[in-house]
Formats: structure tokens, C-alpha cells, sequence
């Protein structure tokens, strides 16, 4: 359904999105998973043809959609993050302006409105104007006019932001409703949102996909890897030389603490009690106190977490320099 290889997108000197490749199959919800600034608003508005690629091609349906640009994007209805909604209109008046804009014949024009305002449950509110709309209405309007035109692949923007926790479940529901009929692709910085609603998910960080797959998937992933949080007395340097040579370890992250102390996140992919024992071993043979050994297993949320927080806008800037100082790689 859609094809994208080697999609990058350049502001200036800032690569917002490198290299991505992937393909959406027909039929299937899928997640753009990713915190704030990771890209997910720039692939989408290339996706939809609203915004130019640096390099890259993007082919919706067989349509390049730089080559053959209306053909493609007849294709696909889009919600962006910012829905161009006219306050002054009634939802009546806008969904018919926008369905006329897309040109969907007059004949079939009053059915089209129709079945979008029931799908999307905006038939009570046909008459009021749209500034007076709760936005969890506001944002099922803006899903009504991405239906408009019976696209086959709907594309939502964080269609739950800024809702109140009941409105995120219509719309969750509203959305696994349409994925049943339609390609369904929506961004989304929630992990556990992706998990609920999609099918598949593509997880972006900084501009890069990292992991793809169904839910299901990625947790397996992430199941075969084990994080051990250990506190020890000697040097960063000294732990992590003690460490790296140890078979299953795969990294070591040093920070000195108080005291002498050295604090280490280590990641080992052999999930086995041996695994313990050798860490300990390891550490003992250096004659390096062990003051505190925790393993944890290794889910998506820490993944994702642990993604989140190294990205370059989900923290601020003296957060982001803590956690770098923390860091010792020397
Ligand atoms: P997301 O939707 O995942 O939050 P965006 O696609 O909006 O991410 O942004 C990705 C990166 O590109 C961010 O670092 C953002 O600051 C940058 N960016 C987005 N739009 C522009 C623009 N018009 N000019 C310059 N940089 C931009
Ligand atoms: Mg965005």
C-alpha cells in the first residue's frame, strides 16, 4: 500500500528524518511510535504529500507521490497535528466545503456526509459551530474530513493529544473501528497507546527507525535482554574493565557516585542465573566490592523510556547534561 525507501528530510543543516525505509501493508493499524521531535510529523507530511523530501521516494499505491501527487494522495485522508478546522463554520458546513474540495461528486455528496458523521459520531453536533466543540468533538470532526472522499488509508497525527482520558478511549476506539475496513496509520509518543490500537509499530527515534514489528514482536525483542543495576566501591574505569570482557555483556554504563562509588547500568543479553554469577565473579576477581546487584528484565516500556530520554527534545537542555555527565566512557 505504501512504500518508503531511503526517506530523508533536511532542515538546513538538521536532519529531522534519515533514511527511513518501510512498508504498510493494506489492511493493518500501524503505530508511529516515538517521542517528541523524533519525526514522526515530518513522515507523515511527506507521506501525505504536504511537505518535500531531501532524498528519498515515497510510493502510495503504486503513485510516487512526487511523481504522480494527485493520483496518490487521493489515497489518503490525513489528519495533521494542527487540523485546519474553521471555527466559524458550522461542522455541517465545513465537512460539505471539505468534501467538495477533495471533489467528491455532488450526487454522492449527502450519503458521504452521512456515513462520516455517524462513523465518527458528529451527527448531534452537525449544527453547531465549530469553535464551540469540545476538542475530543473538534477532533472527530477533523477524523471526519480525513474519511471524506473514502480514502482507503486514513493517516492521524497524535489524533489523542490534548484529550481528556475518556475522549482518548472513544477516539482509540473509533480508530481500531476504522482500522477494520482501512489502512489506518497513526503517530503517537504513548507507548501503551500503540500497544492498545495498533497492529504493528515503527518505532522512531531521532529522525532513524529502530525496531518494527507487532507488539508482540518487539517484546520478545526486548525479552531476551536482561539490565542489571549495580552499585560497586572502585572507579567507573576500574568496573567497567572488570565488566566488558565478561561473556553476555553487552554494555556498561559507569557513573561515580558518592564516596567512592560507582553506580552501573549493565545490559547483558544471556538471561540465565549463571549470568548472575559471573557478573559477581567477575567484579569479586578484581577484588572490587559488590555493594548492591539488582537485575531487571528488560521490557519495551524500558526500552522505549530509555529511548525517550536521550532524545534531543524530551528533555530539557540541563537534563539532557546530567545524564551525559553522569555518563563515563573513558
Ligand atoms: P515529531 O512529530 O516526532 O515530534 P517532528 O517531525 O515535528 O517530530 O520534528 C522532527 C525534528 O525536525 C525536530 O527536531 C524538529 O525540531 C525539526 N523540525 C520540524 N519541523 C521543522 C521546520 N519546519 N524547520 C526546522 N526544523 C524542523
Ligand atoms: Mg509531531
Amino acid at each position: 500500500m505504501i512504500e518508503v525507501n531511503h526517506l530523508t528530510k533536511r532542515y538546513g543543516s538538521h536532519t529531522a528524518v534519515e533514511d527511513l525505509t518501510f512498508t504498510v501493508e493494506k489492511g493493518y493499524v500501524y503505530g508511529f511510535l516515538g517521542p517528541n521531535g523524533a519525526g514522526k510529523s515530518t513522515t507523515m507530511n511527506i507521506l501525505t504529500g504536504c511537505l518535500a523530501a531531501t532524498e528519498g521516494q515515497v510510493t502510495i499505491g503504486g503513485y510516487d507521490i512526487f511523481e504522480e501527487p494527485i493520483k496518490a494522495k487521493r489515497l489518503v485522508g490525513y489528519l495533521p497535528e494542527q487540523p485546519p478546522l474553521y471555527g466559524g463554520m458550522t461542522v455541517q458546513e465545513y465537512l460539505s466545503f471539505v468534501a467538495r474540495a477533495k471533489g467528491v461528486p455532488v450526487r454522492r455528496l449527502d450519503e458521504q456526509l452521512e456515513r462520516v458523521a455517524a462513523v465518527t459520531g458528529v451527527k448531534d453536533v452537525a449544527a453547531r459551530l465549530i469553535r464551540n466543540l469540545s476538542k475530543g468533538y473538534r477532533q472527530r470532526v477533523g477524523i471526519a474530513q480525513a474519511l471524506l472522499g473514502e480514502p482507503e488509508i486514513i493517516i492521524l497525527d497524535e489524533p489523542t493529544v490534548g484529550l481528556d482520558p475518556l475522549q482518548i478511549v472513544e477516539i482509540r476506539q473509533l480508530i481500531r473501528d476504522l482500522g477494520r475496513e482501512r489502512t489506518v496509520i497513526l503517530s503517537s509518543h504513548i507507548l501503551s497507546e500503540v500497544q492498545a490500537v495498533c497492529d504493528r509499530v515503527l518505532m522512531i527515534h531521532r529522525g532513524c527507525l529502530v525496531a518494527s514489528g507487532t507488539p508482540a514482536e518487539l517484546e520478545r525483542q526486548c525479552a531476551g535482554k536482561v539490565t542489571y543495576r549495580v552499585t560497586v566501591k572502585a572507579l567507573p574505569g576500574e568496573a567497567r574493565a572488570a565488566l566488558e570482557p565478561v561473556k553476555g555483556i553487552v554494555d556498561v554504563d559507569a557513573a561515580a557516585g558518592e564516596g567512592g562509588r560507582t553506580d552501573l547500568t549493565v545490559t547483558a543479553s544471556e538471561t540465565g542465573a549463571d549470568m548472575d554469577e559471573r557478573l559477581s565473579f567477575a567484579l569479586s576477581d578484581r577484588h572490587i566490592p559488590v555493594l548492591r546487584l539488582e537485575r531487571e528484565q528488560a521490557s519495551l516500556e524500558n526500552v522505549f523510556l530509555a529511548l525517550a530520554q536521550d532524545a534531543p527534545e524530551a528533555a530539557p537542555a540541563e537534563e539532557k547534561h546530567r545524564r551525559r555527565g553522569r555518563r563515563d566512557r573513558a
